[in-house]
């Protein structure tokens, strides 16, 4: 942990597989007690960081009679069995790594196991709103970014010798993009509040990456369309922001799963 912190070592979190992302409790990755450690097979795909990665916690099954049972590992650099792929092609976000690691027979010391060896998909579960409110952390302040372009953009350009920021249209959806973006702000700052008071609960963190993230999707679609094709060029930041933007409404759980988690919790 404290290499982590310091930022000296690299961390991945891996529990996406090739078959299993969205139902997390399909992977098939194993861990098999052998005493005096676990060994380890499976594969993960689509992990942040892979590639740079000095230490991945891996999620493995531990238990084959219960699909809930896994635990999670802290596989090094260097480990036998260890293997990673190719840096993933991606639309967006092409200065971070994305990649498949390979994991065949790897002799994981007892130390190295975190928690309980089948607590794992709690300890995920809980984290995960956290890192919700992160993504959604992130997504207002995208959101933010692209309308202050596009903004520049529109007062800049000219069209039928006018500013195009003087149409009643583009004014009219700036105006739609800062108002929802002020109410999203506001959302974000009162689960930010309750998660420092430990009160935010799964759902709230769900909707909260859900809300964010549409609309940040919204918000950058817009302002490509507002700079018409120069929008389409990566030459023009709106371009990258939109290529970007794209997998925050997958990754950490996509939209339709948090639309499970807040309709479960109203007990429908
Ligand atoms: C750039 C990038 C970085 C990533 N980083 C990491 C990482 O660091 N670590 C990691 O473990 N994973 C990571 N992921 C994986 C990411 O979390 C998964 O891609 C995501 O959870 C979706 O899983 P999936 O791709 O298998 O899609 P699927 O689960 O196959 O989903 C496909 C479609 O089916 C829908 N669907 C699935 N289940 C339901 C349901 N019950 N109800 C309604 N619709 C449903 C989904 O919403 C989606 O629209 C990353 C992915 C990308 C692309």
């Amino acid at each position: 942990m404290p290499g982590i912190i310091s930022g000296d070592l690299i961390l991945a979190v891996a529990m996406t597989e090739p078959s299993a992302g969205s139902d997390l409790a399909g992977m098939r990755t194993s861990a098999v007690d052998q005493g005096d450690h676990y060994l380890l097979n499976g594969s993960k795909v689509f992990i942040s960081n892979g590639l740079l990665a000095d230490v991945v916690i891996v999620a493995a099954k531990t238990d084959p009679a219960n699909k809930h049972a896994m635990g999670l590992f802290l596989v090094e650099r260097g480990m036998e069995g260890f293997e990673r792929g190719k840096n993933l092609e991606k639309l967006g976000m092409k200065s971070q790594d994305t990649a498949e690691l390979f994991f065949n027979n790897v002799k994981v010391p007892k130390a190295n196991l975190l928690g309980d060896a089948k607590g794992g998909f709690f300890y995920l579960m809980n984290m995960l709103a956290q890192e919700r409110l992160t993504n959604a952390c992130g997504a207002v302040a995208a959101a933010e970014a692209a309308l202050q372009v596009t903004i520049d953009y529109v007062r800049e350009r000219k069209a039928f010798d006018r500013p195009i920021s003087h149409f009643q249209n583009t004014r009219f959806k700036l105006a739609e993009m800062r108002t929802q973006i002020d109410v999203a702000q506001v959302f974000v700052d009162r689960c930010v509040q309750d998660h420092n008071q430990k009160k935010l609960t799964p759902e709230v963190a769900a909707e909260a990456k859900l809300f964010t993230t549409e609309l940040l999707c919204k918000v950058v679609d817009e302002g490509v369309q507002l700079h018409g094709g120069w929008g389409y060029m990566w030459e023009y930041p709106i371009c990258k922001m939109y290529a970007n933007a794209r997998i925050q409404r997958i990754f950490a759980g996509t939209s339709e799963i948090m639309k499970e988690i807040i309709s479960r919790g109203m007990k429908l």
